[in-house]
């Protein structure tokens, strides 16, 4: 489970991104979350893995404080999270295979990741991974080479050869065309009901969250407004 306690953040320049947020995310859900750019749902989302730090309150995941690990207490809560933007974030002149492995960093030894020395189980991992969303073909292609929504499969399957637990998932179709939105969104579904992997989806399109989320949550000014089942969801949300 995701705990929100009392959750606050105020950026250095006075803005408050996140207010009082009280949540509760269990395991498994698939939570789409909406509203307005600019009204804190990165914030939240990055608040969770701690790439944005919180002013106020506390983050627990499964009943460990986030905002208070330090060192390898900290890491070993990240490496169950896996991260997806909406710009990719792939080593572009590297291997659709390399930055599928690139999730199993810290794993292992420094040497090894950098002189691409992975062991079989986590290329099986990488392999497997592939094949789930649909591209294994790719695998010795260079990153940069294939379409949007390829790379944005890419950076799914990275966070499931790193076996995530999470995977927080920052506005990941706002840069694709509506199919290959269509099939980034049918993935990360299909995936969440396949493995159970605690999905949490920003999307600024009330339609598409509609479309693909059991629970909704609507942000505005760094507030949740709208917490619930999809049909109550109005379009103000
Ligand atoms: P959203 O993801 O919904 O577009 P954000 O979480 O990105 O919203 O932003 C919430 C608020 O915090 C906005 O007012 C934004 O301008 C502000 N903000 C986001 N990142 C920073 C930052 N690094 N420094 C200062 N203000 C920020
Ligand atoms: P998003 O697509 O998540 O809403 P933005 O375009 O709002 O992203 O922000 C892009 C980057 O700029 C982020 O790293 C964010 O933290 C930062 N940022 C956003 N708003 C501000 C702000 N008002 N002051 C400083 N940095 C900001």
């Amino acid at each position: 489970m995701i705990e929100f306690k009392n959750v606050s953040k105020t950026y250095p320049n006075g803005v408050k991104g996140l207010r009082t947020i009280n949540l509760k995310i269990e395991n498994g859900e698939f939570v789409v979350v909406v509203g307005l750019s600019g009204a804190g749902k990165s914030t939240l989302l990055r608040s969770i893995n701690r790439l944005a730090e919180i002013s106020e309150g506390e983050i627990l995941i499964d009943g460990k404080s986030i905002t208070h690990a330090k060192g390898a207490a900290l890491r070993e809560i990240r490496r169950d999270i896996g991260m997806i933007f909406q710009s990719f974030n792939l080593v572009k002149r590297s291997t659709v295979l390399r930055n599928v492995l690139s999730g199993r960093v810290g794993y292992h030894s420094t040497l090894r990741t950098v002189f691409g020395l992975f062991p079989k189980e986590d290329e099986h991992l990488a392999f497997d991974a592939l094949e789930r969303v649909n591209i294994l073909d790719k695998a010795y292609s260079r990153a940069d080479q294939l379409s949007g929504g390829q790379q944005q499969r890419v950076s799914i399957a990275r966070a499931l050869a790193q076996e995530a637990k999470i995977i927080l998932a920052d506005e990941p179709v706002a840069s694709l065309d509506p199919l290959t939105t269509k099939q980034v969104m049918d993935d990360l579904r299909r995936i969440n009901k396949e493995l159970g992997i605690t999905t949490i989806v920003n999307l600024h399109h009330v339609d598409l969250a509609k479309e693909y989320a059991t629970r909704i949550i609507g942000m505005q000014a760094g507030e949740v407004v709208f917490d619930g089942p999809v049909g109550e969801a109005t379009d103000e949300t």
